[in-house]
């Protein structure tokens, strides 16, 4: 069946076909890792999920890069401020090295706990450096790229078009006070492929150009280049990178290769919270372990996500996740019904919920209406194993570990919980879960003080009533 992705670059929703046979190349942009991901990067990364699975589930191999930004990514993404590795580090009194290590370390733990697949290639900029050096060296050749007393930037008005991949006006912006007057840049708009290092300066390598680090966007070019060719199948990335960093990808790229690197640019949307932005400021950038305080699940977080097609903004407020936390509990609830169910399914029905289940996700990764297919499959009053099948081949995209639903599923003995112990047996299960036996004991004695006891066994928790 036909599968089709929107392309920002051509603004529109077409078939997909991989450009070498049956293997597609995808690149992302990944974390810069000088503080913990917060749950709208994990929104980026769940849609990146789903697109790998989407892509296997219709057989295809896949050949996926996702970087880590461990230099060079200034404060604002139009090279203002200070490298955010740097300034993480200081602030930390760390080394920076150190300070990419341990936020790496816990993003890919936090990937795991979403069930997230592992791209096949994980490319760190601090190891690409020579790599990198080589590109700016042709952009200069090919008198792309120039040298002032601050670094190399990137001349735009070499190119043919500029920008291509976003509507934004260049003109209307120039009158405005977004872009730092550089009197050495030929042109506002250009951009620092490499940036000459300030004395203090940790992260710095030789260089033709003295002791200097990459600037953000060369890195993704670099590494693109080296693992997936001049040209692969798709770029993704969020909807901020459209004005500044995919855009001066391409930039960088024709200026090599007079090619646009991806033949498809997909950009998942931002989260935002109680209905505005998210930032340290407002103190809202929350994380896993904050959603778990509140007994959210990681998982229950991915459900969630599923509420909204990945071009919307989707709105995250604890009520709403709570009940994604609620939800994926029946969804646990109905797969187990379903595998002790006894009666027999035509296959027919299951062919036919395969096949809307296959158009939704084929028509540009529609979650919110695959998950409708599931849950009437979760709610069919015919109890089936057949069924159980189904919802387990529907989680090879879904990635919300269905088969192991035994392991979350508490089973409460027929009393009805008030609020207060739901959540109180919500978070022993999230503590069980993560093997934190001192909070799942503390927890234990705080239910028994509040008159239930608790039994632990392979099926999971169980709570009566003393
Ligand atoms: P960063 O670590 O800042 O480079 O960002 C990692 C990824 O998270 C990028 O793909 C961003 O586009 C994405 N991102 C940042 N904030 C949000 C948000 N609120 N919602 C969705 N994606 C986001
Ligand atoms: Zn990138």
């Amino acid at each position: 069946m036909e599968l089709k992705l929107y392309n920002t670059l051509t603004r529109d929703k077409s078939e997909f076909k991989p450009l070498e046979g049956n293997q597609v190349r995808i690149y992302t942009c990944g974390p810069t890792v000088y503080s913990y991901a917060h749950i709208g990067n994990f929104r980026a990364y769940v849609f990146m999920d789903t697109l790998r699975r989407v892509l296997k589930y219709n057989g295809y191999e896949l050949k996926h890069v996702m970087n880590i930004t461990d230099v060079g990514h200034l404060e604002s993404d139009a090279d203002e401020g200070e490298d955010k590795m740097e300034k993480a580090a200081r602030k930390e009194n760390k080394d920076p090295y150190e300070i990419a290590k341990y936020y790496t370390e816990i993003f890919f733990r936090d990937m795991g706990r979403l069930n997230i697949e592992k791209p096949e290639i994980i490319a760190k900029a601090t190891e690409h450096i020579p790599e990198m050096i080589e590109f700016v060296k042709k952009l200069i050749e090919n008198g792309y790229a120039y040298e002032t007393s601050r670094g190399i930037y990137f001349d735009i008005s070499k190119l043919d078009k500029y920008p291509i991949l976003s509507n934004r006006k260049l003109d209307d912006q120039i009158a405005g006070a977004r872009v730092d007057v550089d009197e050495e840049k030929r042109n506002p708009y250009d951009f620092a492929l490499w940036i000459k290092a300030p004395e203090n300066h940790i992260m710095k390598w030789e260089s033709p150009w003295g002791l200097s680090y990459p600037g953000w966007h060369i890195e993704c070019s670099a590494m693109g280049k080296k693992y997936l060719g001049e040209e692969f199948d798709i770029h993704t990335g969020g909807v901020d990178h459209i004005p500044t960093h995919h855009e001066n990808e391409i930039a960088q790229s024709k200026g090599i290769t007079g090619k646009i690197p991806a033949k498809i640019w997909m950009h998942v949307e931002f989260l935002q919270i109680d209905g505005g932005k998210m930032s340290k400021s407002l103190g809202n950038t929350y994380t896993l372990d904050i959603l778990e305080k509140h007994g959210i699940e990681p998982l229950a977080y991915k459900l969630f996500c599923y509420t909204a097609h990945y071009r919307t903004k989707l709105n995250f407020t604890f009520e709403v996740a709570k009940s994604s936390q609620i939800s994926i509990n029946r969804l646990r609830e109905g797969y187990l019904k379903h595998l002790e169910g006894k009666q027999k399914i035509e296959n027919e029905i299951i062919e036919q919920y395969k096949q809307r289940f296959l158009t939704a996700i084929n028509d540009d990764l529609n979650m919110p209406l695959a998950m409708g297919i599931v849950w009437e499959v979760v709610r069919n009053e015919v109890k089936s194993a057949q069924f159980a099948k189904l919802l387990e081949d529907f989680d090879e995209v879904l990635g919300l570990d269905i088969k192991n639903s035994k392991q979350y599923y508490t089973k409460q003995v027929q009393i009805e919980l008030t609020d207060e112990i739901k959540e109180l047996v919500q978070k022993r299960t999230l503590a069980r879960q993560n093997k934190d036996w001192a909070l799942s004991d503390k927890i234990r004695d705080e239910l028994s003080e509040k008159g239930y006891n608790v039994k632990d066994s392979k099926e999971g928790m169980t709570i009566e009533k003393k």
